[in-house]
Protein backbone atom coordinates (compact mmCIF):
# COMPACT_ATOMS: atom_id res chain seq x y z
CA UNK A 1 0.00 0.00 0.00
CA UNK A 2 2.96 1.97 0.99
CA UNK A 3 4.48 1.44 -2.62
CA UNK A 4 1.05 2.17 -4.28
CA UNK A 5 1.10 5.19 -2.79
CA UNK A 6 4.66 6.15 -3.00
CA UNK A 7 4.07 5.62 -7.40
CA UNK A 8 1.18 7.89 -7.49
CA UNK A 9 3.57 10.54 -5.50
CA UNK A 10 6.31 10.65 -7.46
CA UNK A 11 4.07 10.15 -10.89
CA UNK A 12 2.49 13.49 -9.68
CA UNK A 13 6.03 15.14 -8.65
CA UNK A 14 7.10 14.20 -12.26
CA UNK A 15 4.45 15.50 -13.92
CA UNK A 16 4.62 18.73 -12.03
CA UNK A 17 8.55 18.61 -13.40
CA UNK A 18 7.12 18.86 -17.04
CA UNK A 19 4.20 21.41 -16.83
CA UNK A 20 4.74 25.17 -17.02
CA UNK A 21 5.47 26.47 -13.13
CA UNK A 22 3.32 28.96 -14.05
CA UNK A 23 0.45 26.50 -15.13
CA UNK A 24 1.13 24.74 -12.03
CA UNK A 25 0.35 27.28 -9.89
CA UNK A 26 -2.91 28.45 -11.91
CA UNK A 27 -4.24 24.66 -11.28
CA UNK A 28 -3.65 25.09 -7.39
CA UNK A 29 -5.49 28.09 -7.41
CA UNK A 30 -8.53 26.75 -9.72
CA UNK A 31 -8.72 22.88 -8.53
CA UNK A 32 -9.26 21.92 -4.76
CA UNK A 33 -6.67 19.09 -3.80
CA UNK A 34 -7.77 16.26 -4.64
CA UNK A 35 -8.89 17.51 -8.08
CA UNK A 36 -5.42 18.86 -8.81
CA UNK A 37 -4.25 15.66 -7.88
CA UNK A 38 -6.69 13.69 -10.19
CA UNK A 39 -6.05 16.40 -13.23
CA UNK A 40 -2.67 15.93 -13.17
CA UNK A 41 -2.40 12.13 -12.64
CA UNK A 42 -4.85 12.06 -15.74
CA UNK A 43 -2.05 13.69 -17.63
CA UNK A 44 0.20 10.73 -17.92
CA UNK A 45 -2.57 7.63 -17.25
CA UNK A 46 -4.20 6.10 -20.33
CA UNK A 47 -7.30 8.14 -21.42
CA UNK A 48 -10.41 6.16 -21.01
CA UNK A 49 -12.05 4.85 -24.15
CA UNK A 50 -15.34 5.86 -24.40
CA UNK A 51 -17.96 5.80 -27.01
CA UNK A 52 -21.56 6.55 -28.28
CA UNK A 53 -24.01 4.29 -29.77
CA UNK A 54 -24.38 6.48 -33.54
CA UNK A 55 -28.67 5.61 -33.37
CA UNK A 56 -28.49 7.01 -37.56
CA UNK A 57 -26.92 3.19 -38.57
CA UNK A 58 -27.29 1.27 -35.23
CA UNK A 59 -29.44 0.41 -32.35
CA UNK A 60 -27.91 -0.03 -28.56
CA UNK A 61 -28.53 -3.71 -28.73
CA UNK A 62 -27.03 -4.33 -32.43
CA UNK A 63 -24.12 -2.77 -31.12
CA UNK A 64 -23.85 -4.48 -27.77
CA UNK A 65 -24.10 -7.85 -29.68
CA UNK A 66 -21.05 -7.03 -31.46
CA UNK A 67 -18.95 -5.85 -28.73
CA UNK A 68 -19.80 -8.56 -26.12
CA UNK A 69 -19.37 -11.88 -28.77
CA UNK A 70 -15.93 -10.66 -29.46
CA UNK A 71 -15.41 -10.83 -25.74
CA UNK A 72 -15.17 -6.81 -24.54
CA UNK A 73 -16.42 -5.44 -21.70
CA UNK A 74 -18.39 -2.19 -21.80
CA UNK A 75 -20.34 -0.36 -19.59
CA UNK A 76 -22.91 2.23 -19.51
CA UNK A 77 -22.45 5.97 -18.53
CA UNK A 78 -26.01 6.82 -16.28
CA UNK A 79 -25.11 10.48 -17.36
CA UNK A 80 -24.37 10.08 -20.98
CA UNK A 81 -26.57 9.08 -22.77
CA UNK A 82 -26.09 6.28 -25.30
CA UNK A 83 -22.30 6.45 -24.29
CA UNK A 84 -20.16 3.06 -23.18
CA UNK A 85 -16.55 2.88 -21.91
CA UNK A 86 -14.46 0.28 -22.74
CA UNK A 87 -14.01 -1.51 -19.28
CA UNK A 88 -11.70 -4.73 -20.77
CA UNK A 89 -9.98 -5.03 -24.18
CA UNK A 90 -8.15 -2.33 -26.09
CA UNK A 91 -8.92 1.03 -28.55
CA UNK A 92 -7.38 -1.30 -31.50
CA UNK A 93 -9.61 -4.45 -30.70
CA UNK A 94 -12.92 -1.85 -30.61
CA UNK A 95 -11.51 0.06 -33.89
CA UNK A 96 -10.94 -3.58 -35.23
CA UNK A 97 -15.20 -4.33 -35.08
CA UNK A 98 -17.68 -3.94 -37.79
CA UNK A 99 -19.58 -1.48 -35.56
CA UNK A 100 -16.59 0.93 -35.42
CA UNK A 101 -15.70 0.74 -39.20
CA UNK A 102 -19.03 0.98 -40.67
CA UNK A 103 -19.89 4.21 -38.49
CA UNK A 104 -22.47 2.44 -35.94
CA UNK A 105 -20.38 3.57 -32.94
CA UNK A 106 -18.42 7.11 -32.38
CA UNK A 107 -15.24 7.02 -30.47
CA UNK A 108 -15.56 10.46 -27.88
CA UNK A 109 -14.63 11.79 -24.81
CA UNK A 110 -17.65 11.37 -22.77
CA UNK A 111 -17.37 15.25 -21.18
CA UNK A 112 -17.24 16.38 -24.89
CA UNK A 113 -20.82 14.37 -25.48
CA UNK A 114 -22.61 16.51 -22.36
CA UNK A 115 -21.49 19.58 -24.73
CA UNK A 116 -24.14 18.64 -26.98
CA UNK A 117 -26.46 16.79 -24.55
CA UNK A 118 -26.90 20.07 -22.98
CA UNK A 119 -28.41 21.50 -26.15
CA UNK A 120 -31.46 19.23 -25.28
CA UNK A 121 -32.31 18.59 -29.21
CA UNK A 122 -35.54 17.61 -30.60
CA UNK A 123 -36.56 16.58 -33.96
CA UNK A 124 -37.48 19.66 -36.77
CA UNK A 125 -35.46 22.09 -34.98
CA UNK A 126 -32.94 24.45 -36.05
CA UNK A 127 -29.36 24.03 -34.98
CA UNK A 128 -26.09 26.33 -35.60
CA UNK A 129 -22.28 24.17 -34.71
CA UNK A 130 -20.74 27.76 -34.50
CA UNK A 131 -17.00 25.71 -34.43
CA UNK A 132 -17.83 22.70 -35.89
CA UNK A 133 -14.99 20.58 -37.38
CA UNK A 134 -13.98 17.65 -37.17
CA UNK A 135 -17.50 16.97 -36.43
CA UNK A 136 -17.82 14.84 -33.47
CA UNK A 137 -20.54 17.18 -31.72
CA UNK A 138 -21.94 17.65 -34.91
CA UNK A 139 -22.76 14.12 -36.35
CA UNK A 140 -24.34 13.85 -32.65
CA UNK A 141 -26.60 16.66 -32.63
CA UNK A 142 -27.74 15.40 -36.09
CA UNK A 143 -28.02 11.70 -34.70
CA UNK A 144 -29.96 13.89 -31.85
CA UNK A 145 -32.27 15.67 -34.27
CA UNK A 146 -32.62 12.19 -36.45
CA UNK A 147 -31.31 14.15 -39.81
CA UNK A 148 -34.58 16.02 -39.14
CA UNK A 149 -34.26 19.73 -38.88
CA UNK A 150 -32.37 22.33 -40.47
CA UNK A 151 -28.59 21.95 -39.12
CA UNK A 152 -25.80 24.37 -40.21
CA UNK A 153 -21.94 23.52 -39.62
CA UNK A 154 -19.32 26.06 -39.48
CA UNK A 155 -15.70 26.64 -38.74
CA UNK A 156 -13.27 28.79 -39.77
CA UNK A 157 -10.52 25.27 -41.47
CA UNK A 158 -11.06 24.04 -44.59
CA UNK A 159 -8.61 21.57 -43.95
CA UNK A 160 -10.48 20.58 -41.27
CA UNK A 161 -13.67 20.62 -42.27
CA UNK A 162 -12.92 18.27 -44.87
CA UNK A 163 -12.65 15.36 -42.51
CA UNK A 164 -15.74 17.01 -40.90
CA UNK A 165 -17.34 15.81 -43.69
CA UNK A 166 -15.90 12.80 -44.36
CA UNK A 167 -17.24 12.12 -40.56
CA UNK A 168 -20.83 12.97 -41.28
CA UNK A 169 -20.69 11.15 -44.41
CA UNK A 170 -19.29 7.61 -42.22
CA UNK A 171 -21.97 8.39 -39.70
CA UNK A 172 -25.10 8.65 -41.93
CA UNK A 173 -25.44 12.82 -41.56
CA UNK A 174 -27.83 14.28 -44.07
CA UNK A 175 -28.94 17.29 -43.04
CA UNK A 176 -26.08 19.42 -42.24
CA UNK A 177 -25.04 22.58 -44.26
CA UNK A 178 -21.53 23.00 -43.85
CA UNK A 179 -20.62 26.72 -44.35
CA UNK A 180 -16.48 27.50 -44.04
CA UNK A 181 -15.75 31.39 -42.34
CA UNK A 182 -15.23 33.23 -39.08
CA UNK A 183 -18.14 32.58 -36.61
CA UNK A 184 -18.09 35.90 -35.58
CA UNK A 185 -19.52 37.20 -38.81
CA UNK A 186 -22.66 34.49 -38.66
CA UNK A 187 -23.99 36.97 -35.65
CA UNK A 188 -25.03 39.68 -38.56
CA UNK A 189 -25.90 36.62 -41.71
CA UNK A 190 -27.66 34.50 -39.62
CA UNK A 191 -29.06 36.84 -36.30
CA UNK A 192 -32.43 35.17 -34.66
CA UNK A 193 -32.07 31.89 -36.84
CA UNK A 194 -31.51 29.01 -34.75
CA UNK A 195 -33.42 27.15 -31.84
CA UNK A 196 -30.43 26.15 -30.34
CA UNK A 197 -26.69 27.08 -31.00
CA UNK A 198 -23.17 25.00 -30.21
CA UNK A 199 -20.18 27.11 -29.70
CA UNK A 200 -17.76 24.98 -28.75
CA UNK A 201 -14.90 27.29 -28.76
CA UNK A 202 -11.11 26.77 -29.47
CA UNK A 203 -8.91 27.26 -26.05
CA UNK A 204 -5.93 26.38 -24.76
CA UNK A 205 -7.04 22.57 -24.16
CA UNK A 206 -5.73 22.16 -20.25
CA UNK A 207 -8.39 19.49 -19.84
CA UNK A 208 -6.75 17.14 -22.46
CA UNK A 209 -3.21 17.78 -21.82
CA UNK A 210 -1.30 14.58 -22.19
CA UNK A 211 2.60 14.24 -21.40
CA UNK A 212 2.80 11.34 -24.16
CA UNK A 213 1.17 14.11 -26.78
CA UNK A 214 3.03 17.24 -25.22
CA UNK A 215 1.97 19.37 -28.20
CA UNK A 216 -0.87 21.19 -26.16
CA UNK A 217 1.37 22.00 -23.17
CA UNK A 218 4.56 23.34 -25.37
CA UNK A 219 2.18 25.75 -26.89
CA UNK A 220 0.64 27.12 -23.45
CA UNK A 221 1.14 30.17 -21.99
CA UNK A 222 -1.01 33.07 -20.26
CA UNK A 223 -0.92 35.11 -23.10
CA UNK A 224 -2.17 32.91 -25.61
CA UNK A 225 -5.55 32.53 -23.06
CA UNK A 226 -5.39 35.85 -23.07
CA UNK A 227 -5.81 35.93 -26.99
CA UNK A 228 -7.94 32.95 -26.89
CA UNK A 229 -10.60 34.60 -24.30
CA UNK A 230 -11.12 38.21 -26.68
CA UNK A 231 -12.26 34.98 -29.10
CA UNK A 232 -14.48 33.24 -27.36
CA UNK A 233 -15.71 36.62 -26.34
CA UNK A 234 -16.39 37.44 -29.70
CA UNK A 235 -17.89 34.00 -31.11
CA UNK A 236 -20.23 34.05 -27.69
CA UNK A 237 -21.79 37.30 -28.40
CA UNK A 238 -21.87 36.19 -32.12
CA UNK A 239 -23.86 32.78 -30.95
CA UNK A 240 -26.43 34.93 -29.12
CA UNK A 241 -27.41 36.96 -31.58
CA UNK A 242 -27.67 33.91 -34.31
CA UNK A 243 -30.27 32.02 -31.69
CA UNK A 244 -34.01 33.21 -31.12
CA UNK A 245 -35.12 34.81 -28.09
CA UNK A 246 -35.98 32.21 -25.76
CA UNK A 247 -33.34 29.92 -27.70
CA UNK A 248 -30.45 28.48 -25.91
CA UNK A 249 -27.05 28.12 -26.71
CA UNK A 250 -24.39 26.03 -25.35
CA UNK A 251 -20.74 27.52 -24.88
CA UNK A 252 -17.88 25.13 -23.90
CA UNK A 253 -14.23 24.86 -23.49
CA UNK A 254 -11.64 21.49 -22.86
CA UNK A 255 -9.94 23.73 -20.47
CA UNK A 256 -9.96 24.93 -16.74
CA UNK A 257 -8.83 28.41 -17.04
CA UNK A 258 -11.11 30.91 -15.94
CA UNK A 259 -10.46 33.52 -18.33
CA UNK A 260 -11.65 31.52 -21.15
CA UNK A 261 -14.86 30.15 -19.31
CA UNK A 262 -16.52 32.21 -16.17
CA UNK A 263 -14.63 35.38 -17.46
CA UNK A 264 -15.87 34.97 -21.08
CA UNK A 265 -19.78 34.47 -19.71
CA UNK A 266 -19.51 37.13 -16.75
CA UNK A 267 -17.92 39.84 -20.14
CA UNK A 268 -20.58 39.04 -22.32
CA UNK A 269 -23.76 38.76 -19.70
CA UNK A 270 -22.01 42.29 -18.58
CA UNK A 271 -20.84 44.44 -21.30
CA UNK A 272 -23.17 43.51 -24.34
CA UNK A 273 -26.78 44.50 -25.40
CA UNK A 274 -27.83 40.88 -25.65
CA UNK A 275 -29.83 39.97 -22.54
CA UNK A 276 -29.48 36.36 -21.74
CA UNK A 277 -28.81 33.80 -18.40
CA UNK A 278 -27.01 30.77 -17.61
CA UNK A 279 -29.53 28.06 -17.05
CA UNK A 280 -29.01 25.20 -14.29
CA UNK A 281 -27.68 22.18 -16.47
CA UNK A 282 -29.95 19.96 -16.80
CA UNK A 283 -29.86 17.56 -13.67
CA UNK A 284 -29.98 13.75 -15.02
CA UNK A 285 -27.01 15.26 -17.36
CA UNK A 286 -24.48 16.15 -14.99
CA UNK A 287 -21.11 14.13 -15.30
CA UNK A 288 -20.24 12.37 -12.15
CA UNK A 289 -17.18 14.54 -11.64
CA UNK A 290 -18.54 17.63 -11.98
CA UNK A 291 -17.88 21.03 -10.25
CA UNK A 292 -19.84 23.98 -9.90
CA UNK A 293 -18.16 26.91 -11.75
CA UNK A 294 -16.18 29.71 -9.90
CA UNK A 295 -17.83 32.81 -8.56
CA UNK A 296 -14.42 34.86 -8.68
CA UNK A 297 -10.65 34.52 -10.16
CA UNK A 298 -7.96 36.74 -8.60
CA UNK A 299 -9.93 38.08 -6.10
CA UNK A 300 -12.52 39.68 -8.91
CA UNK A 301 -16.01 38.66 -8.23
CA UNK A 302 -17.97 38.19 -11.25
CA UNK A 303 -21.60 40.11 -11.42
CA UNK A 304 -23.47 37.71 -12.43
CA UNK A 305 -25.23 33.86 -11.21
CA UNK A 306 -22.97 31.64 -13.50
CA UNK A 307 -24.15 28.80 -10.78
CA UNK A 308 -25.55 26.42 -13.53
CA UNK A 309 -22.77 26.42 -15.57
CA UNK A 310 -20.40 23.05 -14.68
CA UNK A 311 -16.68 22.26 -14.43
CA UNK A 312 -15.59 18.60 -15.28
CA UNK A 313 -12.71 17.23 -13.53
CA UNK A 314 -10.67 14.45 -15.44
CA UNK A 315 -11.59 10.92 -14.13
CA UNK A 316 -11.90 7.67 -14.81
CA UNK A 317 -14.88 7.97 -17.63
CA UNK A 318 -14.04 10.89 -19.24
CA UNK A 319 -11.16 13.94 -19.38
CA UNK A 320 -11.74 18.17 -18.80
CA UNK A 321 -14.42 20.05 -20.02
CA UNK A 322 -16.00 23.24 -18.80
CA UNK A 323 -20.09 23.28 -20.47
CA UNK A 324 -22.53 26.07 -19.79
CA UNK A 325 -25.94 26.50 -21.08
CA UNK A 326 -27.40 29.91 -22.11
CA UNK A 327 -30.89 31.40 -22.58
CA UNK A 328 -31.66 34.12 -24.74
CA UNK A 329 -34.04 36.58 -22.95
CA UNK A 330 -35.08 39.68 -25.53
N1 LIG B 1 -16.84 21.06 -32.06
C1 LIG B 1 -15.73 20.32 -32.64
C2 LIG B 1 -15.98 18.84 -32.45
O1 LIG B 1 -16.67 18.45 -31.49
O2 LIG B 1 -15.49 18.06 -33.27
C3 LIG B 1 -14.41 20.76 -32.05
C4 LIG B 1 -14.16 22.24 -32.20
S1 LIG B 1 -12.55 22.75 -31.76
C5 LIG B 1 -12.65 22.78 -30.04
C6 LIG B 1 -12.60 24.44 -32.17
C7 LIG B 1 -12.75 24.74 -33.65
O3 LIG B 1 -12.91 26.15 -33.80
C8 LIG B 1 -11.57 24.36 -34.53
O4 LIG B 1 -12.01 23.46 -35.50
C9 LIG B 1 -11.15 25.68 -35.19
O5 LIG B 1 -10.81 25.51 -36.55
C10 LIG B 1 -12.40 26.50 -35.07
N2 LIG B 1 -12.23 27.97 -35.06
C11 LIG B 1 -11.19 28.71 -34.62
N3 LIG B 1 -11.48 30.02 -34.73
C12 LIG B 1 -12.72 30.10 -35.26
C13 LIG B 1 -13.56 31.18 -35.62
N4 LIG B 1 -13.19 32.46 -35.45
N5 LIG B 1 -14.77 30.90 -36.14
C14 LIG B 1 -15.17 29.62 -36.34
N6 LIG B 1 -14.41 28.55 -36.02
C15 LIG B 1 -13.21 28.80 -35.48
Amino acid sequence: MDELKDNVEHAIQQVEELLPAEAIERFRLILNSEDYLATLRSFSQPKPVVFRVNTLRSTIEEVLEEIESAGLVVSSIPWCPLGYKLESGTIRDLQALRCAKDGWIYIQAASSMAAAHAMQLKEGMSVLDMCAAPGSKTSQLAAALNNTGIMVANDRSKKRLYRLREILQWQNVINVEVLCGSGERLGKSHADCFDRVLVDVPCSGEGRFRLDRPIRIEKWNVQAIRRLAKLQEQLLIAALRCVKVGGKVVYSTCTFAPEENECVLDRVLTRHSIAAKVLPFPKELVPTSSRTSLTEWKGKKFVHDLSGAIRIVPDKNTTGFFVAVLEREH
